[in-house]
């Protein structure tokens, strides 16, 4: 992190009349404000095409503080240092007038020339936006300039190297903070804590003791109106390309020398680096896709991803992805970690579950089963904890042994939710630490891995799309992908905290 952190700052939202900014960057920022970990040397220049008055604008941030929060202490107060630029992005002649208005803004509130650009746009225009404020002098500026970029961050290996190229005319790497939410999640930051600050965990944590390790993120929600986006992008572009793979870096990597941006960045390349690379037809024995079919959710009837708004009634597009990521080096030679993520599923859920090794030998039995291996499970969402299985005797029995879950669970403790991940991730932005953001490295490492199973899946029609019914877990073969190596997927609702049968 960077020691000589300021957070006093211009922020500049291009896409600010769009949902993102409406549903969680408003309302993150003035969390930051109320808990006053937002400079009062702050202002808002809200960019977006639609003619807006800075009074509209202003009142349309309240709005959506109050819908999303149910709060407005101070809300006027904190609106004030918001305005608006009407302006097409792609216009080159606007941009003068946006420049014009930022140094106004940097002189009235003192800003010391500190500028965050927060792309919150579709991501055609961000390399347009980054060059035009390269051009036009946005990024002359005697303080600091960040630019933060939503996914997706290209579409393959080749698109995000070209939109790398046009940002970097603008910005040096360590100026591009790219959000990848999954890691503002309360329990995807505990995911190096848990490891490296308990002495029970890290030397265990490798292939003497761990068997397999296995990531589901799961949910109950189709496609909904995002058809015409996730007919090109699929499960695997947007789901596995930068949420999973980063839940498997932060699980796989190295202990950092320190916590530092660099030292943790650099282990978690050294992660991606290590990933056996498939291609060609092993991609089948790692990887596979799935499609909802219709099914019943909540007592409705729900239909196929097929019939859905905006969608190809032949789509060849996944909705569902299982695969087995191996990481070949020292620690994890051997280890598979499992991932799936799909739409259309029996629960809503992201849960990490650690499978350590059998004992040796069994020396006590449950009745009627074999003695349950240890487990760690992590709930990164909705749930927010850990639950370690563990075996004890049986009351009453003689050599009988039986399973007891160690629960934690982060909402309990805190009576609360934990603050929303942009909220973080905006704080860190503010703060200039990178480290919860991803690396160009691992953002080029993860769609090489990727672009090779979608040069297999976009060639060879899935002849048995749809393949599984809304409501289920998946496809049959993402439960033969484990019974192949002699493991199965823990199911995930049993191992909720609710259910871990504990006061
Ligand atoms: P949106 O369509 O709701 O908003 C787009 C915004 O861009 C609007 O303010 C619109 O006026 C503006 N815009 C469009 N064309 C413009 C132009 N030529 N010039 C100036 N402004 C223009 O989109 P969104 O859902 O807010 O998503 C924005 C970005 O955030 C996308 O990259 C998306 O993938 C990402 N994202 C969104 C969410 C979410 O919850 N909405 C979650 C994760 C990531």
């Amino acid at each position: 992190m960077n020691q000589n952190s300021n957070m006093t700052s211009l922020i500049m939202i291009f896409g600010a009349t769009g949902d993102l900014a409406k549903r969680k960057l408003f309302p993150s920022l003035y969390r930051l404000f109320e808990s006053k970990r937002l400079s009062e040397k702050f202002a808002v220049i809200g960019v977006a095409r639609r003619p807006l008055s800075n009074d509209e604008f202003q009142a349309s941030v309240k709005e959506s503080i109050q819908s999303a929060l149910k709060k407005d202490e101070n809300i006027d107060e904190f609106a004030s240092h918001f305005y608006y630029h009407s302006h097409d992005v792609t216009d080159s002649g606007s941009y003068q007038s946006l420049k014009k208005l930022a140094n106004e803004l940097d002189g009235h509130y003192g800003l010391e020339g500190n500028r965050i650009f927060y792309l919150a746009m579709a991501p055609e225009f961000f390399g347009t936006i980054a060059l035009h404020l390269k051009s036009d002098g946005l990024t002359d500026v005697s303080g600091f300039k960040r630019l933060v970029i939503e996914k997706p961050f290209g579409h393959n290996l080749e698109s995000a190297k070209e939109l790398n190229r046009q940002i970097t005319t603008a910005f040096s790497e360590d100026e591009v903070y790219r959000i990848d939410h999954y890691l503002g999640k309360e329990m995807v930051r505990n995911i190096e804590v848990i490891r490296f600050a308990n002495a029970i965990f890290e030397p265990l944590w490798n292939n003497r003791y761990i068997s397999n390790i296995q990531i589901t993120s799961s949910e109950t929600l189709g496609v909904e109106e995002r058809g015409r986006y996730y007919e090109k992008s699929g499960a695997l572009r947007d789901m596995v390309q930068n949420h999973m793979m980063q839940m498997v870096s932060l699980l796989a990597m190295e202990p950092p020398i320190k916590l530092t941006t660099d030292d943790v960045r650099a282990e978690k390349v050294r992660v991606f680096r290590s990933i056996r690379a498939v291609e060609g037809e092993k991609i089948n024995d790692y990887f596979i896709r799935g499609q909802y079919a219709e099914g019943i959710m909540d007592g409705s009837e729900v239909p196929k991803y097929r019939d859905e708004p905006m969608v190809d009634k032949e789509s060849n597009t996944e909705t569902f992805v299982a695969g087995k990521i191996m990481i070949d080096n020292f620690r994890w030679a051997g280890v598979p970690f499992y991932i799936r993520t799909g739409k259309r599923m029996e629960a809503k859920t992201t849960k990490i579950v650690v499978q350590f090794k059998d004992i040796p030998m069994n020396l006590y039995y449950q009745t009627e089963k074999v003695l349950n291996p240890n487990l760690l499970v992590i709930h990164i969402q909705p749930e927010e904890g850990i639950t370690l299985h563990l075996n004890v005797k049986k009351e009453g029995g003689h050599l009988d042994a039986t399973e007891v879950k160690l629960s934690y669970a982060n909402t309990g403790v805190n009576g609360m939710n934990t603050p929303e991940g942009y909220e973080k991730l905006l704080f860190d932005c503010l703060r200039g630490d990178a480290t919860n953001f991803t690396h160009w490295e691992e953002v080029a490492l993860s769609w090489n891995m990727v672009d090779k199973i979608s040069a297999v899946w976009e060639k060879t029609k899935e002849e048995n799309f749809p393949n599984y019914a809304s409501g289920s877990m998946g496809p049959k073969a993402a439960d033969e992908l484990l019974e192949k190596d002699g493991f199965f997927w823990w199911p995930v609702t049993d191992l909720d905290v609710d259910n871990c049968g504990c006061d």
